[in-house]
């Protein structure tokens, strides 16, 4: 895991509390420290030495405000001027009040769409092979019917993979988008032509072209995605990306910007442990907007994109934001708070992972939320590894149920032959206690961890 800007900024910047204001010395070495975040967040060096020289200027005799440290000024002026990078915008994006509504935030995905040309109005989908394409484009469709009452059509233009046309097909099916019936032999263009004419038929509002994908940038793929939308002539072509993409965003964005043309981008992943640099790059390359982000593999994780969400990854701060509210929404807060102030004493026995484990099922998507927690990477990957879902998290519930409270409390007092019974009680095996009893170790032992570094409420602190 990264350290994180907080913690390097915190120690370069300690010494100057009491000074007054920020000097250029000061803030050079804040930035040897800052350039070191984004290079490890995937950010392109040509990127990050621009955005360090405007930050410099900016950053140089701000006053340092007694009530926090000036490290914290120091990740304040950079987080602003990440925001403000990423959206495109001037000032850190004050949300209007409707925020919170969930409704509006639907149509907040939809509306970052430019949708003004006659209908059928045609979305072209590019990116390379497994970037999430064939998702974020069904996900899209079930968006704009749904939000917006549109009626869309779907097409796969992908026919070097017919499993790819078939998945389209499929999602269509789930989501209720219809999709262009598929006629093998077809060229991609003629495809595309045979949507819009179906489009224009069946009074479509939207017509979706999801174009095939390669593993890595080739001239064919580039020249045949540039020949549809040139006949298609689409009102959005949206390059999807996946976070996780790492240095290659440049090579990507750049490639599709320049020989095919794109007018926005789609950041898929967001719910995995990417650090999000590529966003930065690729938004500061192309100069195109980052219209949104998928955040799950279920159908409605699409967000319209939040630049400082990204921001704060970026720095290695966690999403510490998306956590709050996604546990405030769904969390009873004074089960919540007895957990903390226990895990804040670094205790955490099987009682608390069982309220732990009942929470985290009423909050939807396990692996989403993990991946949101500053400095549980590591875990997450374990809990990948050990292929955690929501019929496990009942598993692992019936387990503990069927445990005695002095057993939850104690959990070494657990002898083979209770586990024996436990497996029984549970309708399980003594594998999948031994299983858990492990998990719920290295949990305890990453509460204890966390104790030292102050718990989450000192997390949050830091970041001011
Ligand atoms: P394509 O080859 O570009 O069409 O990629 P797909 O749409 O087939 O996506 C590849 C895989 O990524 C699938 O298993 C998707 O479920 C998954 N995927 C797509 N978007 C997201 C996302 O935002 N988050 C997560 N966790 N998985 C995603």
């Amino acid at each position: 895991m990264f350290e994180g800007l907080s913690g390097r900024l915190g120690d370069v910047l300690e010494k100057l509390r009491g000074k007054g204001s920020i000097t250029q010395d000061d803030v050079n070495a804040a930035m040897r420290e800052v350039r070191i975040a984004l290079l490890e967040a995937d950010v392109a060096l040509p990127v990050v030495k621009d955005f360090v020289n405007t930050v410099k200027e900016r950053a140089v005799g701000q006053e340092v405000i007694k009530s926090v440290t000036p490290g914290q000024m120091v990740i304040k002026i950079v987080h602003d001027a990440l925001v403000e990078m990423l959206s495109g915008r001037i000032g850190s994006q004050v949300e209007d009040e409707e925020d919170d509504a969930e409704a509006r935030k639907r149509d907040r995905v939809a509306e970052s769409l430019n949708l003004n040309a006659t209908p059928p109005v045609p979305i072209l989908m590019v990116g390379l092979q497994g970037s999430g394409k064939t998702t974020t484009s069904a996900k899209i469709g079930l968006r704009l019917k749904s939000a917006m009452r549109k009626k869309v059509l779907m097409a796969s233009l992908d026919v070097q993979r017919p499993a790819a046309q078939h998945q389209l097909a499929v999602l269509g099916e789930q989501t209720g988008v219809d999709t262009l019936p598929i006629i093998m032999g077809q060229q991609p263009v003629q495809i595309a032509r045979r949507a819009l004419d179906e489009g224009r038929k069946g009074g479509y509002d939207v017509v979706i072209l999801d174009t095939a994908g390669r593993l890595a940038i080739d001239e064919e793929l580039m020249e045949e995605v540039a020949e549809v939308r040139k006949v298609t002539n689409p009102a959005e072509t949206l390059l999807v990306t996946d976070a996780m993409i790492g240095q290659d965003a440049v090579t990507v964005a750049t490639e599709f910007n320049d020989k095919v043309g794109i007018s926005g981008i789609v950041l898929t992943r967001v719910d995995g442990d990417a650090r999000g640099g590529a966003a930065l790059s690729m938004r500061a390359i192309t100069g195109r907007p980052i219209k949104l982000m998928g955040v799950g593999e279920k159908m409605d994780a699409l967000e319209e994109f939040q630049a400082d969400r990204i921001a704060g990854r970026i720095l290695g701060m966690g999403d510490v934001v998306s956590l709050v509210e996604k546990a405030a929404q769904s969390i009873q807060m004074d089960e919540a708070e007895k957990i903390a102030r226990r895990m804040e004493k670094g205790k955490f026995d099987l009682e608390d992972l069982l309220s732990q484990l009942r929470q985290v099922r009423r909050m939807g998507d396990i692996k989403g939320l993990l991946g949101l927690m500053p400095g549980v990477a590591k875990m997450k990957k374990q809990i990948d590894a050990a292929n955690i879902d929501d019929s496990m998290i009942k598993r692992q519930e019936a387990v503990i149920l069927s445990m005695t409270l002095r057993e939850r409390r104690h959990p070494e007092i657990i002898k083979a032959s209770r586990k024996k019974r436990i497996a029984a009680g549970a309708g399980t095996t003594v594998p999948e206690v031994n299983k858990l009893l492990k998990q719920h170790q290295q949990m305890a032992m990453m509460m204890k961890k966390m104790k030292k570094m102050g718990g989450m409420k000192g997390m949050a602190e830091r970041m001011g």
